[in-house]
């Protein structure tokens, strides 16, 4: 008997939360607790794998630590996923943050459909919501912002001289994601549009994490305080008015070493 004919499995795709094990949500975790395999992102914390899984389940970690150096290639992941389903498992596609939050999950969504196998999509808080709660950021304080947009600066060359204008003048919150490489880059456009006084940025490194450490300056004062300066992966970056708020509302002490909470760390972009 082929089990692949006659027994197909499903694959969960889950958000796992930003770092905090405890931002997991029920519905992820219960499918944890039941799943035959798990596979995982490398932004999804270690706690959740040994507290929430079964000890019989298989763990597999494909982890990207960047765009060139992946160790497991989409098309991989992909295979995976097929190979355990048809297999009649029950298979967590467990991600960092939220499932969809640039993420591949196109590329799965894609490949389940063409091979005909069950799934269902579980959110999870995706690093922007963590890391805003975690410095004390309301992201759309009252009379601070009224919108906040989701980012990436991570190819700063491709974003049009148009769109930094609209960036630097715009009263929405800023979040760039992937994006702590080229800050420097990034702020110089800002800078250069015009951005407000007012404006800060706080760049939120290994948020909801005990290591999480946050700092902020004004916009226009960053690069005369901080050019250059190297943060641990991985790294989140809020710009607006809402970021002065963290100086009134921080309640997790930041942390003072340079430990790194995500397994086999780079310092560099992190794309997952
Ligand atoms: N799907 C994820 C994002 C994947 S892209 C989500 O919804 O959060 C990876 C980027 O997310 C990192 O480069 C970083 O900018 C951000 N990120 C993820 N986890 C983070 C954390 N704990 N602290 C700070 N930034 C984080």
């Amino acid at each position: 008997m082929n089990p692949s004919n006659n027994h197909i499995g499903k694959v969960i795709l889950a958000g796992a939360g930003p770092g905090d094990p405890e931002l997991l949500t029920i519905k992820t975790l219960r499918w944890l607790q039941r799943a035959d395999v798990v596979i995982v992102d490398r932004l999804v914390s270690p706690d959740i794998l040994r507290y929430y899984t079964r000890p019989d389940a298989e763990i597999i970690s494909v982890g990207k630590q960047n765009k060139s150096e992946a160790s497991t290639s989409q098309s991989g992941i992909n295979s995976l996923l097929v190979e355990h389903a048809r297999a009649g498992r029950l298979v967590v596609r467990l991600k960092g943050g939220d499932v969809s939050i640039f993420s591949n999950v196109l590329d799965e969504l894609q490949t389940l459909v063409r091979h005909q196998i069950p799934y269902e999509l579980v959110p999870g808080i995706t690093a922007a919501l963590g890391a805003a709660a975690y410095a004390g950021i309301p992201l759309t304080a009252r009379e601070h912002a009224t919108a906040v947009r989701f980012l990436t600066g991570y190819r700063p060359d491709e974003i049009e001289e148009t769109y930094w204008k609209e960036l630097a003048q715009t009263a929405d919150t800023l979040v760039f994601y992937m994006s702590s490489d080229p800050l420097d880059i990034l702020v110089g456009h800002l800078v250069k549009h015009g951005i407000a006084e007012d404006r800060w940025v706080a760049v939120v490194e290994q948020a909801t994490t005990p290591l999480q450490r946050v700092t902020a300056y004004p916009v226009r004062d960053y690069l005369a305080a901080a050019a250059g300066a190297q943060y641990a992966s991985p790294t989140l970056i809020i710009i607006g008015k809402v970021a002065a708020l963290h100086a009134d509302f921080q309640w997790l002490p930041d942390s003072a070493g340079d430990a790194t909470y995500f397994p086999s760390l780079l310092k560099s972009t992190v794309i997952c």
